[in-house]
């Protein structure tokens, strides 16, 4: 056996494959190993101290040390650690959670698939639907709309639909049927002279022509995020949501809200579709579902779906798709612990009450020389670095401004996530005015000392 490294970075670099990440810079700087958290807080192993900017990956709602969950993971490992849901099995906190986000959800959603990640809770969803129009006797309604720069995850078909180059070279991917779309982010998407209306209207004259080309017979489903969140965190332009349903809806296509980072609260309503005034017919929910204590993803979804499903299974002997862990006793306790905390201390309220404030800190940056554009929703938000404001010059991707960034911020007590050039913030749920206060202080000291 191979002696186990003397230090934690030198075993890292030496034994680990990290997702989404150049090695080769890894195995030059070695890893940040994060040791404890507490609150809004992670401390490193040499006892640094961080403000977790971006809740972990998006998702850490209630703080880094609730003990509630902890102690509700407990109790099911000692009750029942473990029991599948194949072949009508069953056990009550997948029942109840299943329960619990129908009723949460808009009401025309009323079925649960569980999965323990966004990734497969998005390829099921496109098995779901592929099964659903065989069954109907539609076969050739089989494409996916997506969006260039959106994210749904990185499974082969999943990964299909992220719309991510760094997801797809060398993978071969896309690998199923999928057309992307042109970003709806009108600061980088947007014409010379075009003005934000004028910039919707494009998108959904696409949106048509495609339909038109391609053949509506061909085309099963739209999937979105409400808001492009791992892209760069590009709210919509106005009207654009408002017009994807009604050209879907016209077209028999479905609508899917990939709600994996905008879900439970994030942009001040329960769901994102409630923020922008859309219903989809399917929802993926995830992350903050159970403040990813536990790996855990749901796919949420219409009767018309569920029904076409059901009576398929009945003809051909099964619905012959899940997972060893769909609907894990521990995730799905874990996650009604979570949402009760949510509902106990509103934090879907606090996220609504403190937008304003949060928003406003991003919006200070505005005039900052390195920033071009500072954008969000709710508590999620981001500023766009550029070598030249007036005409929008990105960096030289070589550059890497939002890389050196990250290493600044790291030093001034600030995790955030840098997305090429573009600085990601997306604290916990449980944030206070005084730790916005913080984080933007950081958060300035980082851009001052980039300039
Ligand atoms: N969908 C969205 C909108 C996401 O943001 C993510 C992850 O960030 C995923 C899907 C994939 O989730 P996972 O990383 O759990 O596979």
């Amino acid at each position: 056996m191979t002696p186990l490294s003397n230090s934690l970075a030198d075993a890292d670099i030496a034994n680990v494959l990290h997702p989404n990440t150049n090695m080769r810079q890894h195995e030059r700087t070695g890893p940040l190993v994060i040791d404890r958290g507490e609150g809004i807080r992670v401390y490193d192993n040499t006892g640094k101290e961080y403000i977790e900017g971006l809740a972990g990956l998006w998702s850490v709602a209630v703080g880094f040390s609730e003990p509630r969950l902890a102690e509700a993971a407990h109790r099911q490992m000692l009750k029942l650690p473990y029991y599948h849901t194949f072949s009508s099995k069953s056990h009550e906190p997948s029942i109840r959670l299943a329960e619990k986000l129908v009723e949460m959800t808009p009401p025309n959603i009323s079925r649960a698939f569980f999965t323990s990640s966004g990734s497969e809770a998005n390829d099921t969803i496109v098995k779901m639907v592929w099964y659903m129009n065989n069954a109907l006797g539609r076969p050739n309604k089989k494409k996916f709309l997506s969006r260039i720069k959106g994210y749904h995850g990185i499974t082969v078909a999943s990964g299909s639909l992220t719309g991510l180059p760094t997801n797809h070279r060398d993978f071969d991917l896309p690998a199923i049927p999928v057309h992307h779309l042109t970003c709806p982010h009108f600061y980088r998407f947007g014409a010379p002279g075009e003005d934000e209306a004028a910039f919707t209207a494009r998108l959904l004259a696409e949106l048509e022509t495609v339909i038109a080309t391609e053949g509506a017979d061909t085309i099963a489903a739209f999937i979105g995020e409400p808001l492009m969140a791992a892209g760069g965190v590009m709210p919509p332009p106005v009207g654009y949501w408002e017009g994807v349903e009604r050209i879907c809806r016209a077209h028999d296509i479905l609508i899917v809200s990939d709600e994996v980072i905008c879900g439970f609260g994030r942009l001040g309503t329960p769901f994102g579709c409630q923020k922008y005034g859309f219903t989809p017919d399917i929802m993926t929910l995830s992350k903050q579902i159970t403040s990813s204590y536990m790996p855990l993803a749901a796919v949420l979804f219409s009767d018309p779906i569920y029904q076409a499903i059901a009576d398929n299974s009945e003809k051909i002997g099964m619905f012959g798709h899940g997972y060893t862990a769909s609907g894990h006793p521990v995730a799905t306790a874990v996650a009604l612990e979570n949402l009760a905390i949510i509902e106990e201390r509103d934090l879907m309220g606090n996220a609504a009450r403190l937008e304003a404030q949060f928003q406003a800190g991003l919006q200070a940056f505005a005039d900052h020389p390195l920033v071009g554009e500072a954008r969000g929703a709710g508590l999620i938000g981001a500023v766009e670095l550029v070598a030249d404001k007036a005409t929008r010059k990105p960096f030289d991707k070589l550059g890497r401004a939002g890389a050196l960034a990250s290493t600044i911020g790291h030093e001034e007590g600030l995790i955030f996530r840098a997305i090429g050039d573009q600085l990601a913030l997306c604290p916990p749920l449980i944030v206070t005015p005084e730790d916005i206060t913080e984080i933007m202080t950081r958060m300035g000291r980082t851009l001052d000392r980039l300039t």
